[in-house]
């Protein structure tokens, strides 16, 4: 029994040694050393840098010379290797879909789609709306040292309705359930559907302050994200994608400092599919993807649709709105907190997560000004306390990657082992 408990706790560094694979952080401490660090911050990297965790959470971080490595630390050599906090997915979806239906809300899908964030490095994501009890009660179990899959954080129902009273007291409903967020659309799908009116908006808005609870809403035109942002929207769920961004909405944007979400590859996944896209034969995306929907996807029939559906080329332009809008709100200053949307259909999680950086990259913010956006500036927008940096005190959630992302944004694919609150994320 004791030898088991042994075996099982690795309490003593020497029955680390025999059972490093069974050790996890929160049976002692744990120290990562000789690895280059991004903190998450925007600081400088840190070069041979030295982590420190115990019971799950960061206790000591900074340079070798700094840093005191406890006497019963196991340590693990990470040298030339580049440790950055996990990503912080501030807009996807979890529990729903299943190959591409939606419709399969459940525990077992809840944590199935955890895990394979996790694997990607994706450690944290916000789930904006259709979140279901059981997401709810996965959230509220998630602030525990032996957590191995992403953490979650939940916006349940979107909010819509016809009349002032209908919206305020589902905003209520939502609040009482222990909702994060309140989230809500303004948006006519392309003149297809009606937009909520200005009156019910500013209802859910100020219904959601009374909780105490931030407003995300998602939206597509420029005039909307005026109007939202006058009636208080706190998180600006997707890109402007109609026209440029104007000098007005930026300073709307900075009053109240504001988190804009710019969701590229929502608008990817809405006609990539027209044809073979590139990514099905990237090994990366092949590791996790199930042949069945890649085939689904690659029908004759699904990719004419999808070529001749005018959204879906509409969509295309918004993109390149989109894109060109990143550029103008980034060096204006104002904070863009990276999500993908991803969690519908086609819409992959864990992947999508690093193309979204490249995107944001080639939208024009620099790799540390888009990995501060998965990262620090993410939890800050999302307030997710003791998540997106390392820093002393905060879960031990990071990945560790074999090249530099500073380098070249597509390293966050490089992803050798990926951490959440201390422990090893398993292989599926
Ligand atoms: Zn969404």
């Amino acid at each position: 029994m004791l030898t088991f408990r042994l075996l099982r706790n690795c309490g003593l560094s020497l029955v680390l040694l025999a059972c490093p694979l069974l050790a996890g952080a929160n049976d002692g401490n744990l120290a990562f050393i000789g690895a280059t660090l991004i903190d998450g911050t925007g600081s400088a990297p840190i070069e041979n840098g030295v982590i420190v965790i115990t019971d799950g959470r960061i206790r000591a971080v900074g340079p070798a010379s700094d840093v005191t490595l406890p006497e019963d630390a196991r340590v693990i050599d990470v040298s030339g290797k580049t440790i950055m906090p996990g990503l912080i997915n501030a807009h996807g979806h979890a529990g729903g879909t299943l190959g591409l239906e939606t419709g399969h809300y459940s525990r077992a899908n809840l944590l199935r789609q955890l895990g394979l964030y996790g694997r990607y490095g994706v450690t944290t994501v916000v789930s904006l709306g259709d979140d279901e009890e059981q997401g709810f009660a996965l959230r509220d179990e998630q602030a525990r040292t032996d957590l191995d899959y992403a953490r979650l954080f939940v916006a349940g129902d979107v909010i819509s309705g016809d009349s002032v009273a209908e919206v305020r007291s589902a905003v209520n409903r939502v609040a009482d359930l222990g909702a994060n967020f309140i989230k809500t659309r303004v948006d006519d799908n392309l003149g297809r559907t009606p937009k909520p009116a200005p009156e019910i908006v500013a209802a859910i808005i100020d219904q959601a302050h009374i909780r105490r609870l931030p407003a995300a809403i998602h939206l597509y035109y420029l005039e909307d994200a005026k109007a939202v942002l006058r009636a208080g929207g706190d998180i600006i769920a997707h890109s402007i994608r109609d026209l440029p961004v104007d000098q007005e909405v930026i300073d709307l944007i900075q009053a109240r400092n504001v988190c804009y979400i710019p969701t590229l590859t929502r608008e990817i996944s809405t006609f990539v599919y027209e044809s073979e896209p590139e990514f099905f034969s990237d090994p990366f995306f092949l590791a996790e993807a199930d042949p069945a929907v890649l085939d689904e996807l690659r029908s004759p029939e699904r990719q004419s649709r999808m070529r001749n559906s005018a959204a879906a080329q509409q969509y295309k332009v918004a993109l390149d709105t989109a894109m060109q809008n990143i550029a103008r709100l980034n060096t204006a200053g104002v904070r863009i907190a990276m999500g993908t949307d991803s969690g519908p259909p086609a819409r992959f999680q864990g992947y999508f997560e690093h193309m979204e950086l490249w995107l944001m990259v080639e939208a024009g913010m620099t790799p540390m000004e888009a990995i501060t956006a998965a990262t620090g500036v993410a939890a800050r927008c999302m307030n997710l306390d003791g998540l997106g940096t390392l820093e002393p005190g905060n879960w031990a959630d990071l990945i560790v990657l074999g090249e530099n992302p500073l380098t070249d944004i597509e390293n966050t694919r490089s992803i050798e082992s990926v951490w959440i609150a201390g422990n090893p994320v398993p292989d599926s």
